[in-house]
């Protein structure tokens, strides 16, 4: 049986370093001139051996059970080891399959309790519609939530610049709802190859990329184990991907996967998947009514703007809000009502035809529809409702563009 064992939890200061052996046959999967380390601009130094595995593990498990090999640890929270199997089993369900196999040995489980008193909640906060609904739900239940932004994940650990907006982002977020910013920097999807797991494990089995279909739900929760251990973290949120009406597609992150995972005494909420994506929006501005905030949606060079304003993202998150009746200059959108006339030519030009965008659209579409009093009394808008009675948006401009 392939082997990865872990050798080594490093902790100085704010970083976390693990090192590890990786038998011959897994070689192919590990970045070994880069190996796993996670900074969390403050001192980890208490965190308990069994807990600072936690964000390592819970990126090479899939590795394991899908290799059908064995990981060999020294200690591990009692309540992590025990959740293993169950997401394990999760992600079998999930793809109807029974490849996640493979075996954990560990030597010593722990029961941790954490450092201090004061019971927290806590959210990834990245800033698209995703997670700011995510976090409408912590603040409607009375909740402040820390928010937690990942280095590493949509901006990689090398864009200092993206990164630096990002930061600006969620600390003026932070700071306007009077929540405590947490920051974590991880270099979680270089350690490994991604494509070579996504074309070795998954091609055959899987239609889908390591990053989607496997890592990015346990793969970034792992990262909060430390953190829950300091800050006493009772429940964590993490936005849904999917929603409910998406029946039959499949992905990494989903409530019976996210919500296997336990550490310390902290339980997982795979947030809003009871929504689809317009409706989160319309939540997010019936909450934020008053006091507006800033989405953060684009990952395109913005130069200056929080959103670049021209792309398919950028658009289809503006034509929601004012589906809705929002400007999206409250939100975020740094443009004007003639450059919004000029959507569809865009569309035309580059539109996606992904059924999720089609979807997207169709909906935007809809709510229009509902408010098309308000949609008419723009001429900048008026546009959108030309669209209804097509088959949806994009196929009718690619038909259109192919013309
Ligand atoms: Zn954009």
């Amino acid at each position: 049986m392939s082997k990865i064992v872990v050798k080594k939890i490093k902790k100085s200061k704010t970083i976390i370093e693990i090192k590890y052996t990786v038998s011959d046959e897994l070689k192919e999967f590990f970045n070994l001139d880069n190996y796993f380390k996670v900074d969390y601009y403050e001192d980890v130094t208490k965190v308990p051996d069994s807990i600072a595995v936690i964000p390592f593990i819970s990126n090479v498990l899939p590795i394991i059970w899908l290799t059908d090999s064995e990981l060999v640890i020294d200690e591990l929270d009692e309540a992590y080891a025990k959740s293993i199997n169950k997401t394990r089993k999760a992600f079998n369900d999930m793809y109807e399959t029974n490849i996640f196999k493979g075996k954990v040995t560990i030597n010593k489980t722990i029961t941790n309790k954490p450092l201090k008193r004061k019971e927290n909640t806590s959210v990834f906060c990245s800033g698209g519609v995703d997670s700011t609904l995510s976090l409408v739900k912590c603040l409607k239940k009375n909740q402040k939530p820390l928010l937690i932004t990942i280095w590493g994940t949509d901006v990689w650990d090398h864009n200092t610049e993206g990164w630096s907006s990002l930061n600006e982002y969620a600390t003026s977020l932070g700071k306007k709802l009077k929540l405590k910013n947490l920051f974590v920097k991880t270099n979680f999807r270089k350690f490994i190859y991604e494509h070579v797991l996504t074309e070795k494990l998954l091609k055959a089995k899987i239609n889908d990329s390591w990053w989607r279909g496997i890592q990015h739900g346990i793969g970034l929760l792992g990262h909060v184990a430390p953190i829950a251990y300091l800050h006493n973290i009772k429940e964590h949120y993490i936005p849904a991907t999917l929603n409910k009406k998406n029946l039959g597609a499949t992905c990494g992150s989903f409530p019976t996967i996210d919500e296997s995972v336990k550490f310390i005494d902290c339980k997982i909420k795979h947030s809003g998947y009871e929504y689809t994506r317009l409706e989160k929006v319309e939540n997010i501005v019936k909450y934020f009514k008053k006091e507006k905030v800033n989405l953060r949606v684009c990952f395109m060079d913005k130069g200056a703007k929080l959103n670049c304003c021209n792309c398919e993202k950028c658009y289809l998150t503006i034509m929601e809000l004012i589906s809705v009746g929002a400007n999206p200059r409250d939100y975020g959108f740094d443009i004007t009502d003639e450059e919004i006339a000029k959507i569809p030519a865009y569309l035309k030009a580059k539109a996606s035809d992904s059924p999720i965008n089609i979807e997207i659209w169709d909906a935007i579409i809809e709510k229009c529809y509902k408010n098309r009093d308000y949609i008419m009394s723009n001429p900048n808008y008026k546009w959108i409702l030309k669209y209804r009675n097509q088959r949806n948006i994009i196929s009718y401009l690619l038909w259109r563009s192919r013309l």
